[in-house]
């Protein structure tokens, strides 16, 4: 058999498929702002008619990972099936785009591993920023003890050691966040724009 046509870089495209596809990877505390800047990439990609798929820690919980808690356990398993569901796209050719908190190093570590074309985005921002911010009401609610397992609070936050971008969204607006994305995609040669 010839090696060659086992190489999926070597296939033949689809006329629809003509870009690469590659997996942001956003990680980041609660508030941080993952999915605002998930959104403002979403406005670029859609209004140059690149095809991506956003992964919402939310949305995920709701379907694909319903009914998990929020065990260690059970949030290495939801990033694990993230991390399946991007890899399917992006060697597809699809932009895909997780934006789950994914606390966990080494299971970070384990999906960038599985992903050909993968880009860590860490979304620093610092606890107390966060609480202030409290988009969704769930830092009074921890605080409170209402939410168990809640991380920053009660259950931990492994920031990455070599994420390929740091957006300090207590300095920046979503807007240069994204730029710094989109910066670096183009540096890795993944965006031509
Ligand atoms: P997450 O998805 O990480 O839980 P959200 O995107 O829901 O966080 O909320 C982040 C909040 O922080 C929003 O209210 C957003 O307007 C605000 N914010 C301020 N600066 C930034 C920035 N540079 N990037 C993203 N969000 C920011």
């Amino acid at each position: 058999m010839n090696a060659i046509a086992l190489m999926p870089q070597m296939m033949p495209q689809s006329k629809s498929c003509q870009y690469q596809g590659f997996t942001i990877w956003f990680t980041g505390l609660s508030g941080a702002g993952k999915s605002t800047i998930s959104a403002v990439l979403h406005d670029e990609l859609k209004r140059r008619d690149i095809k991506h798929e956003i992964l919402d820690g939310d949305v995920v919980r709701t379907n694909l990972s319903k009914g998990l808690s929020f065990s260690k356990e059970d949030r290495d398993t939801n990033i694990r099936r993230i991390g399946f569901v991007c890899n399917l796209l992006s060697r597809n050719g699809i932009i895909a785009i997780a934006a789950a908190i994914s606390p966990y190093r080494e299971v970070r570590e384990q999906v960038r591993d599985q992903i050909d074309h993968f880009v860590e985005v860490f979304v620093k921002c610092p606890l107390e920023v966060c609480e202030e911010r409290d988009v969704k009401g769930l830092y009074k609610k921890a605080r409170n003890g209402e939410i168990s397992h809640f991380t920053g609070i009660s259950d931990p936050y492994e920031p990455p050691m070599d994420p390929e971008v740091v957006c300090e969204t207590q300095n920046e607006t979503p807007r240069e966040s994204a730029d710094k994305i989109l910066a670096k995609l183009r540096e890795l040669g993944y965006i031509e724009w």
